[in-house]
This record gives structure tokens, sequence and C-alpha cells, in this order.
């Protein structure tokens, strides 16, 4: 029996591959590494001790997934991959909503043919839209997407929600992560962007590097403590840990559920990058630059579904954060 992780190559999916190989599970990999290398799979061998089954397979093509199905007994899918790239989605929608909902419909139709009823989702908070208030909480209503990246969200949370209503055997956890930083502590795997790096830990740590001259600091006029924008940083380890028990969670409980994976602790741009110098004794040349286009000021998780019914909480703070995103990114080749 085995769990199949999607774009399980990727940021998340490979953090999360570590964590459920530690937890006992047996695990096979399918990604197309559109965004990701094939020697994350040594990397995940190295930490763990144990290499994972990898299919370079495309999860929009129906042929392919149906051989991993038939050559493996899947019980359940962490369903990682996709194209995340909020800038891209505004210019390419198309290819964003033929990736995310064509690989979601598709491993769907295959899941239902083989009898696979487990389906975990990695969404995001940008489902909450433009006009949320903070805390977010999973039952506020969702929709206003500031990009078509979000609504790719938005829309496969609906076709999740709907096809567990229509299958009385399916279990759906929709994951609406935060901001997702850090690396694991061995420094082998982390946040490789491709190109200029669109958020913010990677632009630090390759500033650090030398590899940018400064960061922009998009705004700093923002109805906040000091201006700049706030998020919910969460290590990407205490992410990756909140899958392993959403998959309990799904084993246990038919239907459709969903939980912020978040610290519930918003931190500010600059938090971030004072943390990152004074932790890893490192000047972050930075400028104030002027907002971003598409920016909220806030944003951070209600995280107490999460730890009434997952018995999952975020353990590692920013100082952790800063000091892992860093190491990794000096081992980066
Ligand atoms: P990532 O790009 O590192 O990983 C995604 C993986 O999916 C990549 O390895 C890529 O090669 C693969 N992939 C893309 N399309 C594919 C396809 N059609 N078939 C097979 N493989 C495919 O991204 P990540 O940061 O690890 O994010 C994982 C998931 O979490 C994504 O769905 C993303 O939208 C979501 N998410 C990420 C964040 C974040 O800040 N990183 C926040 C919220 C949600
Ligand atoms: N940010 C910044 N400079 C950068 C990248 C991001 O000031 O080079 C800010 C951005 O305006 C936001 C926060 O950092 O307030 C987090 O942005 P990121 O793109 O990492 O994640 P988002 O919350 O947009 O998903």
């Amino acid at each position: 029996m085995s769990i199949l992780l999607t774009g399980g190559t990727g940021y998340i999916g490979s953090h999360t591959a570590v964590e459920l190989i530690n937890a006992g599970y047996d695990i096979v990999i399918a990604d197309n590494l559109s965004n990701s290398e094939a020697v994350v799979i040594d990397y995940i061998e190295t930490i763990t001790k144990k290499r994972p089954k990898f299919y370079q397979a495309d999860v929009c093509d129906k042929a392919q997934l149906e051989k991993i199905f038939d050559e493996n007994k899947i019980t359940a899918v962490l369903h990682f991959a996709g194209y995340k790239a909020v800038g891209e989605s505004v210019s390419e929608p198309i290819k964003y909503y033929r990736n995310n909902l064509d690989s979601a419909i598709t491993l769907l139709e295959v899941m239902q043919s083989a009898g696979c009823n487990q389906f975990i989702f990695s969404s995001s908070a940008t489902v909450y839209g433009t006009g949320a208030t903070v805390p977010y909480k999973e039952e506020m209503p969702t929709g206003h997407c500031a990009n078509p990246y979000g609504w790719t969200k938005y829309m496969i949370e609906q076709i999740l929600t709907d096809a567990a209503k229509a299958n009385n055997n399916l279990s759906v956890v929709l994951l609406r992560y935060f901001n997702p930083v850090g690396a694991h502590e061995s420094g082998l795997i982390g946040e490789k962007p491709v190109g200029v790096p669109n958020n913010l830990m990677p632009y630090i740590t390759q500033t650090a590097a030398g590899m940018r001259d400064h960061l922009s600091v998009f705004g700093n006029d923002y109805d906040t403590k000091d201006g700049t924008g706030v998020r919910d940083f969460i290590h990407v380890v205490d992410l990756a840990k909140g899958h392993v028990k959403a998959l309990e969670y799904a084993n246990k409980n038919l239907g459709c559920e969903v939980f912020n994976l978040g610290t519930g602790t918003g931190y500010s741009v600059l938090d971030l990058v004072n943390t990152f110098m004074e932790v890893n004794g490192i000047n972050i040349p930075y400028e104030i630059a002027p907002r971003r286009a598409g920016d909220i000021a806030t944003s951070y998780a209600n995280a107490t579904k999460a730890k009434e019914k997952l018995g999952w909480q975020a353990q590692l703070g920013l100082k952790e954060m800063c000091k892992d995103a860093w190491n990794f990114q000096k081992n980066c080749k």
C-alpha cells in the first residue's frame, strides 16, 4: 500500500515525502519536473535512507497516471502538482487553468476508476480573496481572488467539494497553506526558484548570497505595525508534518474538510528581514519600493481548527525559518 505524491520533487512535496517516509509510509512520487529536478529523489534517499519510487509523469496525462495506479496499490493521493507563480498566472491564465484544473480532474477520474478514495489537496490562503479580514477562519466565504492562480485553487476546492458530496466513499482534505519558508535542516532540499524569485524568502537568501544586489521591500505605508506587509510565515517542515496528520484524518473521516495550515501569527516583511540578518550575521541591503500590485496588507491564519481536529500545530519560529533557508541557499549549486 502506497501514498502517491504528485509534484513530490517540488518544494513542499519533497519535505512532505521525507516526513511521510519518517512516519513509516511507502510513497510513490509522480512529477513532470517542470519546476524541480530528479536529483531531489537522491536527496530524499540521503535524508531518510529510503528511496521513493519515482515516475517522471504528467498528471494531466491519463494514460501515465493509469500506469502508476496499475503498478502500485495507491490508497491516498497528496496532490501538490501545479503551477504557482502568481505573476505568470496573470500573463498566461490559460496555461494555469489548463494545468491546475486538468491535473486535479484527471487525477480524480483515475482515482475513481482505481477505487482510491483519499485526496489531500494543496490549496492556499489566497482563496480567502482580497476583502477578507484577519485572522482567516476556514468557514469564511472564499472568492474574490486576486489572480488566476488563486482562482484555480478556488475552483479545485469547489470541484473536490462536489466530488465528495457525490461519492460517499470519498475523503477530501483541503489544506490552505499560508506562507511556507525555510528548508530541511540537512540543507539538501529547499526552495529553488527558476529565474528571479517572486517570493520574499528566496529573494532574501539570494541577496545574502550576492546573487541580487538588494531586496526591494514592496510598500511601507500599509496599516501595519511598521508599514510593511504582514504574513503568516510557516516553516516548510512544520507544513510537511501537517500533511502526515491530514492523511491520518482522511483515513478516519469521510466527506470534505478544510484546514488552514499556518502558525496563527503574522510577522512583517521587515521582521523577517531583520531576523534573517540577526540569526545569520549577514547584512541584507534593502530599499523601500512601491507597493506590489495585487498585494494585501495583512494575512494570517486562525490555526485552531487544525490543532483541535488534526492535533497539529506549528513548532518552529522565524529564527529556524531564517537559519534553515540560508543553510539551504549556501548549499545550492
Ligand atoms: P513547486 O513548484 O516547488 O512544486 C510543484 C511540483 O509540481 C513541481 O515539482 C513541478 O515540476 C510539478 N508539476 C507541475 N505541474 C505538473 C504536472 N502537470 N504533472 C506533474 N508534475 C507537475 O511548488 P510548491 O511550492 O512545492 O507548491 C506545491 C503546491 O502547493 C502547489 O500546488 C502550490 O500551488 C501550492 N501552494 C504553494 C505555496 C507556496 O508558497 N509555495 C502556497 C500555497 C499553496
Ligand atoms: N515582498 C517584498 N519583496 C519581495 C517579495 C515579496 O517586499 O521581493 C513582500 C510582499 O509584498 C508581501 C510579502 O513580502 O508583503 C510576502 O510576499 P510573497 O510573494 O513571499 O508571498 P505572498 O504573501 O504574496 O503569497
